[in-house]
């Protein structure tokens, strides 16, 4: 679904991406792991189109992300298509980002009625039912400031979910949660995994990336050091790197 080919990008003369080639089938969960600054968290945005890079390409369901590419050129494309290709990714932040004057249906529903453009009605019931899926049906009419950490993050990935994302992208989640909340928020996830969404995670959290991902990235200075089932990652680590990472995580 998602292939990433030696994917380079620097901001100013530091260069973040040094070549990342990765691969997310359909229906897989991917969680990118390392330590802070090698580079996570600018690999989801520019899969995102939340940054440019600078060469390399990203394709989505076959179809390249933010350029044109063809003959030595490359082009990045209209801000039609942009806003297009950004809607087949959902994205959850750290920082959930809900709309504080909209009730979590409202959060929900916004996005439905201005770029799927749906009816009231129908847009209310989608953000009704993605409620349920979080186990937040009785907050539909709360506004943010009225809910937990956690329930606002859950709102946040209804919201994600409810636009039918073909890949939702996952950015350190927990971060921002009291340790209490952040059991509930990664239950979610997991449940979402489990039905079948395709996950692209970058987790600080080793035990939720080991309990929920089919595969873990390792990265390490701007490029993928090691890959591989969570089971080989976390028990067998190849490269030292990767085990003293591993060693200062715990
Ligand atoms: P963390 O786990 O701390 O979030 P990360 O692995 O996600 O780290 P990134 O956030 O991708 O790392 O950052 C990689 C590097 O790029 C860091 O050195 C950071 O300072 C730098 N960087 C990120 N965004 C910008 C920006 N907008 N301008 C300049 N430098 C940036």
């Amino acid at each position: 679904l998602l292939q990433i080919q030696t994917l380079h990008k620097r901001f100013h003369d530091v260069e973040v991406l040094k070549g990342v080639n990765l691969e997310v089938r359909e229906r897989e969960v991917v969680s990118i792991i390392g330590s802070s600054g090698s580079g996570k968290t600018t690999l989801l945005r520019c899969v995102n189109l939340l940054e440019e890079f600078d060469s390399g390409q990203i394709l989505l369901d076959g179809e390249s992300i933010g350029y044109r590419i063809g003959g030595d050129r490359r082009r990045r494309l209209s801000d039609r298509a942009l806003s297009r290709q950004r809607s087949m990714t959902g994205m959850v932040f750290q920082s959930f980002n809900l709309f504080p004057h909209l009730t979590a249906a409202g959060n929900i529903m916004l996005g439905l009625r201005k770029v799927r453009r749906l009816p009231k009605d129908e847009a209310r019931s989608i953000a009704e039912k993605w409620l349920g899926r979080v186990g937040l049906s009785q907050r539909a009419d709360h506004y943010p400031s009225q809910l937990s950490g956690g329930q606002q993050q859950r709102v946040a990935i209804a919201r994600a979910l409810a636009m039918n994302p073909k890949l939702v992208l996952l950015d350190e989640i927990t971060s921002a949660l009291d340790p209490e909340l952040v059991q509930e928020v990664l239950l979610t996830v997991k449940s979402l995994a489990e039905e079948g969404s395709t996950l692209l995670i970058v987790t600080h959290e080793m035990r939720f990336a080991r309990d929920v991902s089919h595969r873990v990235v390792f990265m390490e200075q701007g490029q993928i050091a090691e890959q591989g089932p969570p089971a080989e990652i976390f028990g067998n680590p190849k490269s030292p790197r990767l085990a003293e990472f591993l060693r200062s995580a715990r």
